[in-house]
């Protein structure tokens, strides 16, 4: 008859393969340096949280970074909130927790929608850009973060590629520019032709958000049905925006996607901001 302990050192075998196996799967490693989870010493990619693009944030990861509610920035952390304030209005009906991610160095500099409802504006994405660029672009990706927020609740799947998702975001995104904020096109123009060309971004990854000249055009066509709800004087629902705007991408955009265009200047009519939030969008 066996011992108690021949017994048992099965079992205590498999509890210790249970236990390591588990903290393999609690802290995942991968070998790519743009994955939350990147770690140097990973031997090979086993699952890879990839943080190129805006979307798919996990949190609690190596190079997740941690969130809050301060650019460490008193005069910026009042425009900002001015700024969010702005979009909350104009985005109506769409709940949204706007939060301070801190990358964990100005090289992972990026800002993601959650599906929970969150936007994690990155403290490092702030410096570079407002640096490099100036303020509007920091107004600009907080509406293409409203955008995904919009998508996430209208629970929208007909996207027939992952970048059509991102250009509607920046259809978004021109939509709010032109209908609340009346920003004229050279200025959107302009900073879509820096911020987004510029190739130094986690979030500029062609495969994840489209070309630079797909983006200028989805910015575009989000001005230009600005300007028709403007004119028209009529609100357009989410839904019926995002007919408007997913047959454009999908039937216009994409198709051209190495085609250069520049695009003439846009008037916008004449309107107070009363009459203009009467324009916004709604469920
Ligand atoms: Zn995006």
């Amino acid at each position: 008859m066996k011992n108690s302990r021949q017994i048992f050192a099965p079992i205590w075998f498999l509890v210790f393969a249970l236990f390591s196996g588990c903290d393999a799967g609690i802290i995942p490693d991968c070998s790519d340096p743009s994955s939350f989870n990147y770690s140097p010493d990973a031997a090979g990619s086993i699952i890879c949280y990839d943080m190129r693009g805006c979307l798919g944030y996990q949190p609690g990861l190596a190079y997740s970074g941690s969130v809050g509610n301060t650019f460490n920035d008193p005069g910026f952390d009042r425009m900002f909130n001015e700024e969010t304030a702005l979009q909350s209005a104009f985005f109506q009906d769409i709940p949204a927790n706007v939060l301070v991610l801190y990358e964990p160095s100005e090289a992972y500099a990026n800002c993601y929608a959650t599906y929970s409802g969150d936007i994690l504006f990155g403290y490092h994405y702030y410096q570079k850009t407002r640096r490099n660029y100036g303020l509007l672009p920091l107004a600009g990706t907080l509406s293409h973060e409203f955008g995904h927020l919009v998508q996430y609740d209208g629970k929208w799947n007909d996207y027939e590629a992952p970048f059509f998702r991102e250009l509607e975001a920046d259809a978004f995104s021109g939509l709010y520019m032109a209908l609340y904020k009346a920003i004229d096109w050279q200025h959107i123009q302009t900073y879509y032709a820096n911020v987004y060309d510029s190739g130094d971004f986690l979030y500029n990854d062609p495969t994840h958000h489209g070309t630079p000249e797909e983006r200028l055009a989805a910015a575009r066509l989000g001005v230009e049905v600005a300007v028709a709800i403007m004119q028209e004087g009529a609100a357009l629902t989410y839904d019926e925006l995002h007919e408007v705007f997913l047959d454009k991408i999908m039937n216009t955009i994409a198709p051209r996607s190495t085609h250069l265009t520049e695009y003439p200047d846009i008037a916008y009519p004449t309107l107070s901001t009363a009459q203009r939030r009467t324009l916004f969008p709604h469920k």
